[in-house]
């Protein structure tokens, strides 16, 4: 169960709890030692599993019923009963969707201090900086491994890991094309992150558009979305070709799975197809993510479009109409009220 500091929500079926911060009534004590302002929710994908009591067997547990929702999200410390980390000091972490999160001792593993050097506003670390785009990093490390020349395709190509992930591509030479669900996202793709081609999955055939705009066919499939685009890659995907296995969108409200016909090409092909859950794998590319991404920041050779709305009371919408494609890019919630 995930931990909470065990006050009222109140919401929708998606539990937030929304109240003015009273000091007495929040204490940090020896099971919830840290007390944080929330300032940045990372709205993301994978929460939607956490809303289904039956995956038991997925690497994390579904949320409790009626408890605040936890995600990653950007804080600064109010108090804390630890040494390592001080009133005043920014953090990223698990944090519940509350405004003032008591932070249980178990999910401790996975708050830090936003990284020294990097010099970026504090939005950034659920944003160019946060968990997605860390995931975009990983998979091209672990899975993809990408040559210049090569042709690599991006389903989900203008949200918050695609976008991540195309730029990478780009810049090492590679030839991407994405699809995405809007010709807003498609022109985006297209003329802001300078991917050769781009679709429109809801206008046009992934197969069909596929073989238009892949015409070495594709060597690396960045998937996001399973079910028809994923079929369509098995299609066309070159011998020796790797799929990084990073989400599959479109099946996580399908009441039945997508019946793919040309799973048999993983065989007849030599195709990898390799799954991962980037907190597994981030810490062993960490060092030279944090050197690599600030600085492309920096000099302006990364765009990363946010989408942010403002108020915890929005988070539960957002979420909703972020699984059905009604963000543009990283999907943020600010708390921050100055
Ligand atoms: P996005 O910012 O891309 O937002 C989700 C997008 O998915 C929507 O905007 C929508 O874009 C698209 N989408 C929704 N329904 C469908 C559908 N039926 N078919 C095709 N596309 C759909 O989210 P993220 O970048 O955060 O996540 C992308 C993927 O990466 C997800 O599958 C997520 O679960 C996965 N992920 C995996 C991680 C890991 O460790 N393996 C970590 C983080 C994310 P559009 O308008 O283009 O349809």
């Amino acid at each position: 169960m995930p931990p909470h500091s065990g006050y009222p929500v109140v919401g929708k079926n998606i539990a937030f709890a929304k109240r003015p911060y009273d000091e007495s009534k929040l204490k940090v004590t020896e099971d919830f030692p840290l007390l944080v302002k929330v300032l940045y929710l990372s709205i993301d994908p994978y929460l939607r599993g956490r809303f289904d009591a039956s995956s038991y067997d997925s690497y994390v547990p579904p949320f409790e019923q009626g408890a605040p929702v936890c995600g990653f999200a950007v804080g600064v410390v109010v108090d804390s009963a630890l040494d390592q980390f001080k009133k005043g000091q920014n953090l990223i972490g698990l944090f519940n969707w509350e405004e003032y999160a008591l932070v249980h001792k178990s999910v401790l593993q996975y708050v830090y201090p936003t990284p020294k050097g990097a010099n970026l506003p504090l939005i950034d670390y659920v944003g160019v900086l946060g968990m997605p785009s860390q995931t975009a990093y990983t998979g091209l490390k672990l899975v993809g491994q990408p040559k210049a020349g090569e042709t690599i395709f991006i389903s989900a190509a203008s949200g918050a890991v695609g976008q991540m992930a195309g730029q990478l591509c780009k810049a090492a030479g590679l030839y991407v094309v994405g699809s995405a669900g809007t010709d807003e996202k498609v022109e985006f793709l297209k003329n802001e992150l300078h991917f050769v081609a781009a679709f429109n999955y809801k206008k046009e055939k992934p197969l069909e558009a596929l073989k238009k705009y892949c015409p070495k066919g594709i060597d690396i499939y960045f998937e996001n979305v399973g079910g028809e685009t994923l079929d369509a890659v098995l299609s066309v995907a070159n011998r020796f070709s790797r799929i990084i296995g990073c989400g599959m969108i479109s099946q996580y409200n399908a009441k039945e799975p997508y019946p793919l016909k040309n799973i048999i090409n993983i065989v007849k092909k030599s195709i990898t197809f390799r799954g991962f859950i980037v907190s597994d794998y981030f810490h062993e590319y960490q060092k030279e993510y944090y050197a690599d991404i600030p600085k492309l920041v920096h000099e302006k050779k990364l765009k990363y479009r946010i989408d942010v709305t403002k108020g915890l009371e929005n988070a539960p919408d957002v979420f909703l109409g972020m699984l059905h494609g009604k963000n543009f890019g990283k999907s943020i919630v600010e708390l921050v009220s100055e």
